[in-house]
């Protein structure tokens, strides 16, 4: 048995936890679908799910196409309420069976685990990201954490087979200072891995902001303690239930900072639609003021003041684009620009990744990246800094550009090229700004569907063989990887 190593708060720790205060949320959760199935919904939510709809999934209960083994229900009464007036929400949390008609994909998207030196914690880029809790308020069904949500066994490297487990305080400072010591001893570069000093953390799972305030505190303290610069936490709690950013909780981002002001904090928040944020009329359009403003939600808008109003931190919105949710060009524009007034920036668009089911859920790249071109016609300088990215196997890669015509002279070109660039990839990044061209193929929904038309590969997409540790199992090359 491993034994847990123990984390004894500092002394500035301790006075900053011991100020912290946790109200009671009434998130008004329902969990499942069982609740629908046995009709002990609260009345008013039964018809969430028809008769029809409820008759489908049961019949898929327990069977290998049970779409909550893929991905577990979940929904707040929030949540319910704005989805009444919006298909695009319905179908983010709403299960239906079309999810499992093809199970393809992959259980591990990009390997994650391949770069996980303690549990919970992922170290690939120049930055750390840690699953601090397995669930969020409510659940996406696209969600590209269902193995972690969904508690799935994943095949790792060395060929065990676990579930993802969760980061531990005591385990997670202890890698950062061992790190950042043999960074520091070494003239400021890692020895082995070649990265530099941990200096950011992004705070994921799940969604960390269902830990309570003391939880949550407890991170940010322990991760400022051990010399972390920048904090980002990962959360659709906006969207879900934005009375979780209250007063207590204010208060205690506040006395963080005024603890440790050095420390840049970031709320990376995820709209994926403005009916997520937005008030709407019984006709489904979007209510304006007399001098035609948009009207956000009372709490919600409420929420975003006061976060964007606290000039040391940051609030900054990614989102995937899916099918059926937000593969719309004038939803895409209205939300960039309705953000970018809010006081927050825009800040990734994501092509879908290859998850299990992921053909249900990814819009092509190339119609992704025309999608959001077309949103950012009509919008200023400052409403289109969010580009599209797609997170291949190597690292965060920009659709860089979508052509129409051929480029003279390239064989191959005929209907136009994708031009792929490398934001980031592990270690230092290397490879960053190397870019990779391929013939057009408006049908593909991941890098595979280009492995037969590649015209120029620097960034090495399609020439890529998974890292093999010592001791793991034998791995393939394959740009799906
Ligand atoms: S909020 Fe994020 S982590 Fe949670 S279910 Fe949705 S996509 Fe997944």
């Amino acid at each position: 048995m491993i034994k847990k190593l123990a984390y004894t708060p500092c002394e500035r720790e301790a006075e900053f936890l011991a100020g912290i205060e946790d109200p009671k949320h009434k998130r008004e959760i329902i969990n499942g679908l069982s609740p629908f199935f046995k009709e002990r919904a609260p009345e008013d939510m039964l018809s969430f799910y028809s008769d029809d709809e409820v008759t489908k999934l049961r019949v898929l209960k327990g069977g290998e196409r049970d779409v909550e083994a893929r991905m577990p229900v979940k929904i707040t009464r929030h949540y319910f309420e704005l989805a009444k007036k919006s298909p695009a929400i319905q179908r983010i949390v709403k299960a239906s069976p079309d999810e499992t008609q093809d199970l393809a994909g992959s259980e591990d998207p990009g390997y994650q685990m391949d770069y996980s030196p303690v549990e919970g914690l992922l170290h690939k880029y120049e930055m750390g990201l840690m699953y601090v809790v397995n669930t969020c308020s409510a659940h996406c069904r696209f969600c590209y954490r269902e193995e972690l949500i969904a508690r799935k066994d994943v095949l790792r490297q060395d060929g065990t087979v676990a579930k993802k487990g969760l980061a531990e305080i005591p385990e997670i400072t202890e890698y950062i200072r061992r790190h950042n010591d043999a960074v520091a001893q070494n003239g400021g570069i890692h020895p082995e891995g070649g990265r530099e000093k941990l200096r950011e953390i992004l705070l994921s799972g799940g969604d960390p902001m269902v830990l309570n305030n003391a939880k949550l505190g407890a991170w940010l303290a322990a991760l400022a303690e051990c010399g972390i610069e920048s904090i980002r936490i990962g959360t659709k709690e906006m969207a879900f239930y934005p009375q979780r950013f209250d007063d207590a909780f204010l208060a205690m981002l506040d006395r963080f900072h005024e603890t440790y002001p050095e420390v840049g904090l970031h709320m990376m928040i995820h709209f994926e639609h403005p009916d997520e944020f937005l008030q709407k009329d019984d006709d489904g359009n979007y209510i304006e003021n007399a001098q035609g403003f948009k009207l956000w939600v009372p709490e919600t808008g409420k929420a975003m003041r006061n976060l964007v109003s606290r000039g040391w931190l940051t609030v900054e919105n990614q989102t995937p684009i899916i099918k059926g949710i937000n593969d719309d060009p004038d939803a895409l524009r209205i939300m960039q620009r309705e953000i970018k007034r809010a006081g927050a920036e825009n800040h990734y668009f994501f092509c879908g990744r290859d998850i299990v089911a992921y053909r249900a859920f990814n819009v092509p790249i190339e119609t992704a990246w025309n999608i959001l071109n077309e949103s950012q016609k009509g919008l200023s300088g400052v409403e289109t800094h969010a580009r599209l990215s797609i997170t291949h196997y190597k690292g965060k890669t920009e659709v860089n550009a979508v052509t129409n015509k051929p480029i003279p002279g390239l064989a191959g070109s005929e209907n136009g090229v994708v031009i792929f660039k490398i934001l980031r990839n592990a270690g230092p990044a290397p490879d960053r700004g190397k870019v990779c061209i391929v013939g057009r193929n408006p049908n593909a929904l991941w890098f595979d569907d280009y492995e037969d038309r590649v015209l120029f590969d620097e960034a090495g997409l399609f020439d890529y063989s998974r890292v093999k540790k010592p001791g793991a199992a034998p791995v393939g090359s394959s740009a799906q990887q």
